[in-house]
């Protein structure tokens, strides 16, 4: 039982591997839980997205931004930035992991409804190629504080086109409902303000409707009503040079699911701009990351319950948050399944005191105590969405790339966990000394 899409994640001789590399080889050189992701598989993601652009250059060609809050380990940057990536991010903690991994200021595009000051500015010292800009208020500030540092920064306004991405509840961004961009009927008022501004460019349209979406219909229906608003624009002599048409294109995460092929989803809305000279900027996270990485975890026990039975795991939804957030579905297969052994229905949980805490339920699985599962589809919204709670240090990144396996983050310890805190002088029980801590060690008067 694999997901399709998954070309670099394969069995050999009935064991899974990633490439070449046999899963039970890496959790024996690095142990579980582990984030493992198929170097190739990130490669032929981003080739495929960058050759639908280069396939139908629309006027001005186009710039593949990867959304860095999918998977933002400095390897995956890294990779990226060499082939010629852009990235869109949204905080100025993904600008300054994108600058370390090597990636170019220049092609990177910053959303998000509330970047700060500091965000802003330190954006703006970068030379970042675009601000998309998600209300008026944000507007304003931009033009406030590139004017203090003598620079005009370039931007777009997030346009809401309303339009339902028919996807869970909390990644649909489009509609009217969100909080995100600016509602496309207020669009072509807060552009002619913009163009008035001393210290903001005009440099494009932005839109991003959502994530995991499957079906092409709603891309494009956003698109027409993208283009009624770029006929106004020109007609108020506002010229833009890029259209970002966000990202959001889904993946395949169940047997039996369907996901469309990039160039069947892009060709048709490069096709509708065919006669406008716009450079097309698009936004994908999931879909150059989700398929490329596999979270692999070890049995800890098996344990009957009244209702059912448990395969209780080391990784837990600290590792992955998506099914207790979402309720996703995520494949779950044995990394060496054992033959003509009939299949037992498990609940696969992790050891987090909540009952929320689960990978995936009503699971077949012929498993014993000690073996290795692995949870598929896990390379976007995995790592990114990790926490430590139950103070548990988040799992190592392996990168592989043939029989090759790269440690790309090392596996936390506790003392990472709590180094950043420390005790108050007050105790007045003896406790070890405490070294104060940067920004931790004003008194604050009680009232
Ligand atoms: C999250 C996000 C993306 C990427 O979404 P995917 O579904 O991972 O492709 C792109 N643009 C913006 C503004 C986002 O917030």
């Amino acid at each position: 039982m694999m997901p399709p899409d998954t070309p670099f994640i394969t069995r050999q001789q009935g064991v899974l591997h990633v490439e070449d590399l046999a899963l039970p080889e890496v959790a024996r050189a690095f142990g579980t839980p582990c984030h493992v992701y198929s170097h190739a598989a990130l490669g032929a993601n981003l080739r495929d997205f960058q050759a639908a652009l280069d396939a139908h250059p629309v006027g001005a060609g186009g710039l593949v931004c990867y959304a860095v809050k999918a998977n933002s380990n400095l390897a995956i940057l890294n990779l990226f930035a060499r082939m010629g990536a852009g990235f869109d991010i949204v905080s100025g903690g993904e600008l300054a992991r994108v600058l370390a991994a090597g990636g170019d200021a220049g092609k990177v595009v910053f959303s998000g409804v509330g970047k700060s000051h500091a965000e802003i500015h330190a954006a703006l010292m970068a030379d970042i190629l675009c601000f998309n800009v998600e209300s008026a208020a944000e507007l304003e500030r931009i033009d406030e504080i590139a004017g203090t540092l003598g620079k005009r920064a370039p931007i777009s306004l997030r346009v809401n086109p309303d339009v339902d991405p028919m996807t869970h509840p909390y990644i649909a961004t489009g509609l009217s409902t969100a909080k995100f961009g600016v509602p496309i009927d207020a669009a072509l008022p807060l552009y002619e303000r913009a163009a008035r501004l001393p210290h903001v460019h005009v440099r494009g349209v932005d839109c991003h409707i959502g994530s995991q979406i499957l079906d092409p219909a709603p891309f494009m229906e956003a698109l027409e009503r993208l283009i009624v608003l770029l006929d106004a624009l020109e007609k108020r002599g506002i010229t833009v040079e890029h259209l970002d048409l966000g990202g959001g294109l889904g993946i395949a995460y169940r047997q039996g699911e369907r996901a469309p092929e990039i160039s069947a989803c892009l060709l048709p809305l490069f096709d509708r701009l065919r006669d406008r000279k716009l450079k097309v900027i698009l936004e994908p996270g999931r879909r150059l990351v989700g398929q490329a990485g596999l979270l692999l975890t070890r049995v800890e026990y098996l344990k009957p319950g009244s209702t059912g039975n448990f395969a209780i795991v080391d990784a837990a939804m600290n590792d992955l948050l998506r099914p207790a957030l979402y309720g996703a579905w995520h494949e779950i297969v044995a990394v060496a399944p054992k033959a003509g052994r009939p299949k037992v229905i498990y609940d696969v949980v992790g050891p987090i005191c909540e009952s929320g805490d689960f990978l995936g339920q009503k699971r077949a699985l012929a498993i014993d105590p000690g073996d290795l599962l692995a949870i598929l589809s896990t390379g976007a919204y995995g790592m990114a969405m990790s926490s430590n709670y139950n103070t548990r240090p988040r799992a190592m990144e392996i990168l592989v790339q043939g029989n090759r396996a790269h440690a790309i983050r090392r596996r936390e310890k506790a003392a990472d966990l709590y180094a950043l805190e420390c005790l108050p002088p007050l105790a007045s029980t003896p406790a070890p000394p405490a070294a104060p801590v940067d920004g931790m060690d004003k008194p604050i008067a009680s009232q």
